[in-house]
Order: C-alpha cells, then structure tokens, then sequence
C-alpha cells in the first residue's frame, strides 16, 4: 500500500518506508551492525526537501578493519573464488533479475537520496541490472593462454583474482556505481569493501541484501559507510587491501594514488571531466541542440562525462545556441517524484554553493550568462538550480577549464577543424568528448584526434557494460567494464613447467 505524504503529495510505497526506517546499518561478514564502534552517526537528507530521511553509523577505522578482515578471510579461504563457476554465474544472474524484479520500490530510493527523476532511478537500475548480467557471462569463460615454447617445455598463463577490493563510490549514480564497481569484481573471483557516498547511501544496502539473497557467501561483500576522511581514508590506507577501485573527483583521486603508492596497491581511478561536444555546421540543428542540452544537463549536470563545453562552428553558432537555450528553458525543474520532472535538485546544499559560485566566476569573468543562473522561481525548498548556459567563454576562462558539476554549459566558437580540435583538447581532462558531422571523413579524423577515452559521434551518452570506460590525462587511471575490466580485477600468473 502506498502512503500520501500530505507536504509533498508524494506516494511512497511502503516497501521503501520500511527499508529507509531500517537503513542504519553497517554489513560486516554477512551481519548488519545498528551501530558503529564508536556510536557515531551521519545523516543522509532528501534534496528535495531537505528533510533529514536516514541516520546512519558512520564506519570507524576500526570497523573498517573488521571489514576488510572479512573480505581477506573470504578470499584466503575461497569461499568464493573457488565456489563452481557455473554456480558463481548463477548467483550473479540471480542478482540481475532481483534488481529488474525491485525496481518499482528500488527507484524510489535514489530519487530520495540523490534527487533524480523515477524515470532516471528506473534507467539506472535496468543499467545496473544489465551490468550483472553481462558480468555473469565472464565467469565461466577461458582467461589464460598457452604460450608456445621449446620442446620439454609447457608454458601458461592464468588470470587470477587480485583480492580484497576497497571501492569508493560518488553520489551522482548510487545504485549503478555499485554495480559497476561490485559486478566486475565478482564475476572474478574477488572480495570487496564498499562504500558508498556519504551524501547517498541507502541504495547499496538493498543491493547487498539482493546479493546475498542470491547466495553471495558471507564476507565477500561488506558494506561500510561514512564521510570520505574518516571511512574512506580507513581504507585507502589499510595494508590488507589489494586493490582500490575509486570513481570520484580528480583532487580526491590524486590523494588516492598517493596513499596507494605507500602500500603498493593496485588502482582504477575514474575522475572528473571537463567534455567537448563539437558541433560542425552540417548536421541537423534541431536534434544536435536537444542531445546538447541532455549532455549537459543530463541528471542535473552531475555526470563525469557531461558534455559541458559546447565548441560551436561560427557560421551556425546563433542558431545552436538558441536552440539549446529553448530546450534548457523547457526543461520543467521538480523534485524527481514528478512525473514530468526533467531536472531534480543538485543533491546537497554544498553542490549548490558550489555550482551558484561557478556562475559567479564565470559573470566575473566576462562570460555572458544567456540563460538560468540561479534558483527557478516556486520551489521554496531544496537544492534546485535552473539550466544554466554561458556564452563567449574563451578558454583562459575557469567556466572552460574546471569540472562544476552542475548544469552548467559553457560555450565556445571555432572556425575550423583545427581549431576545434585543438579548443577541445586544451584543458587537463579527457574523459569523453562527442562530434557531430554528417561527414565521415570529419568524424574520424577528429575522433582520433581527441584525447578522449570515450568519443561520440553524432551521438551523446551512451555508456555501458559491454565497452571500456575510463579517462585520458586527468580522468584517471585504468579502464573498467567491458573487455577491459579484466585487467581491472584480475592479474596474470605464468606458470612454466620443465615436462
Ligand atoms: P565529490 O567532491 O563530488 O563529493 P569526492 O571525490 O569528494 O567527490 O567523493 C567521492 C567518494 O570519495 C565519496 O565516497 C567520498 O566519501 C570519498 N572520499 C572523499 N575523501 C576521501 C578520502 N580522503 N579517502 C577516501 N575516500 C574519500
């Protein structure tokens, strides 16, 4: 049954109530503790209304310790890895359909704590959902190779799984992140600790209730949650960890590495972006300005690979850009419960200081706002900001160089495809970039041009599990997903046998 919460006219079902009511856990080899070591909480609020939804134990390096203990008994003695691949396969396909079978309530929970849309909640979860799937297929298949050698020789490789893995997820896409971090690490045999961001972190908790239900043995997946200097900080610097997998901020991801380097532990950074999206003079306008406007505002913004620095060809620069500012002002901004919601509030009060003060750089700075800059008028609570789009950005400019994480769109202007390419690759980022040319010719030179780990061509956004994603430059180290994410999770022994 669905209740009406009279202040907000939302239904929420009461699945979720009851979950939210029973959140504050931590998961520990397979025991959800209330209470953390020292007692000490956090609370996660609801952008929308900035109500507070949940308070939670915040991880101590002590119970870190005990998680990470968990995951390293798990590995040591195989509880998992060394589980019937057939039967490994099935449990993560169990996972798969148990998503799919959540999503109604699942949904909700996301679009609670981060503030996107049902609609975006309900993609993500199909996307993580797909993400185990797909990840369920590589268990069982080949992953070594027999290398040719001289006679009373016999020379192998095997992939084996690289161990306890600490995982450290931002707060733009709560339950995909997790998929994306715990699917590929389990289809390989490893153990984990994850920890969700301390601005959302309900949703991890019902997919480690899914993975264990689905037969996920005790200690391979712990839960820890908490604030990045305390919890996060317990386990990038802990001993026993083998891998860390981190998607977050570049500046986080730097002190990452370093604390990495004093372990020797392996690392997968997925950091921030600054994206190009270039549009030549020969495409058709109207569909370009409306996948422009989604690339930059796109989940309010808050996506690594938003594509927030439209370069624009001169001679259709007037064109493009109203058309864009008509579909950022038609873009309707409600909390994500609406059913027409096309933008939900950024997800904490700190995102929105920090994006209204990008716009006063960029005022400062000589950019010309053209539309949005601020808060749209009737939502008297919530962290909302409007559509934002400046114009005569030159890239001297902070707006043109610096990730706001919001929906930001900064616009530049070349004249040819030098210029193009040479605006686009002239920041420290190089996540994704996107092209659109109805000239094939174009589109690969310019695509091979970018220092980009994912290129668009007359597309934007599309990310998923069966490619590689990850960052040139700053955007980070290593790849995940796709045919890549074995390097990610496992690595090589060679055996060489004397016959
Ligand atoms: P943002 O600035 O967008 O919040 P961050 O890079 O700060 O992104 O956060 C991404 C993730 O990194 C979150 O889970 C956060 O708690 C975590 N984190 C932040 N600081 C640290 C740290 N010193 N050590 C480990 N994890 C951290």
């Amino acid at each position: 049954m669905a209740a009406v919460d009279v202040r907000t006219g939302r239904e929420l079902p009461e699945a979720v109530r009851d979950f939210i009511a029973g959140a504050g856990v931590l998961v520990i080899d397979g025991e959800e503790r209330p209470r953390s070591s020292d007692g000490g909480v956090f609370t996660t609020v609801d952008p929308a209304t900035e109500e507070v939804l949940a308070e939670i134990p915040q991880a101590t390096a002590e119970d870190v310790a005990e998680a990470i203990a968990a995951a390293k008994a798990a590995h040591d003695d195989g509880r998992w890895r060394l589980l019937d691949p057939g039967k490994r396969a099935s449990a993560l396909l169990k996972v798969s359909d148990a998503l799919k079978r959540a999503s109604k309530d699942l949904a909700w929970i996301d679009t609670l704590d981060h503030g996107k849309s049902l609609r975006l909640s309900t993609g993500e979860l199909i996307a993580a959902s797909n993400t185990f799937r797909y990840f369920a297929g590589v268990v069982d298949k080949p992953s070594g190779v027999v290398i040719p050698s001289r006679e009373g020789r016999f020379i192998y490789t095997d992939r084996e799984p690289v161990g306890v893995c600490a995982q450290i997820i931002p707060w733009n896409f709560p339950l995909l992140m997790a998929a994306w971090k715990l699917a590929p690490a389990l289809a390989f045999g490893n153990t984990a600790v994850l920890k969700p961001a301390e601005q959302t972190p309900l949703s991890a908790l019902w997919l480690v209730r899914i993975l264990r239900d689905a037969g996920v043995p005790d200690g391979v997946v712990n839960l820890v949650q908490g604030v990045g200097e305390v919890t996060g900080q317990a386990m990038i610097t802990h001993p026993d960890v083998d891998k860390i997998a981190f998607t977050g901020s570049t500046e986080i991801g730097r002190h990452i590495a370093r604390a990495a380097a004093d372990n020797l532990t392996k690392v997968t950074l997925e950091l921030g972006g600054k994206s190009p999206n270039i549009v030549f003079d020969d495409v058709d306008l109207d569909r370009v300005a409306r996948r422009a406007a989604f690339a930059c505002f796109y989940n309010a913004g808050e996506v690594c690979t938003a594509g927030t620095r439209l370069l624009v060809n001169a001679n259709v620069h007037d064109e493009l850009v109203s058309k864009v500012t008509a579909a950022a002002e038609s873009t309707k901004v409600l909390p994500g419960w609406f059913e027409d919601a096309g933008m939900g509030p950024l997800v904490s009060d700190e995102q929105l200081q920090r994006v209204s003060g990008y716009v006063d750089i960029a005022k400062d700075e000589g950019a010309e706002l053209i539309t949005g800059g601020g808060r749209p008028d009737g939502l008297d609570a919530g962290y909302f900001f409007e559509p934002t789009i400046f114009d005569g950005v030159s890239p001297g400019m902070r707006i043109a160089q610096e990730e706001v994480f919001g929906p930001v769109l900064a616009v530049q202007t070349f004249e040819d495809e030098d210029e193009a390419v040479a605006l686009a690759n002239d920041v420290s980022y190089g996540l994704a970039a996107g092209v659109w040319t109805s000239d094939h010719g174009r589109a690969h030179r310019v695509a091979s041009k970018l220092q980009a780990g994912t290129v668009w061509v007359n597309t934007w956004g599309e990310l998923d599990e069966v490619a590689s994603f990850g960052g040139f430059k700053d955007s980070g180290i290593g790849r995940e997903l796709g045919p890549h994410a074995v390097e990610a999770y496992t690595q090589p022994k060679t055996v060489r046998m004397a016959t």
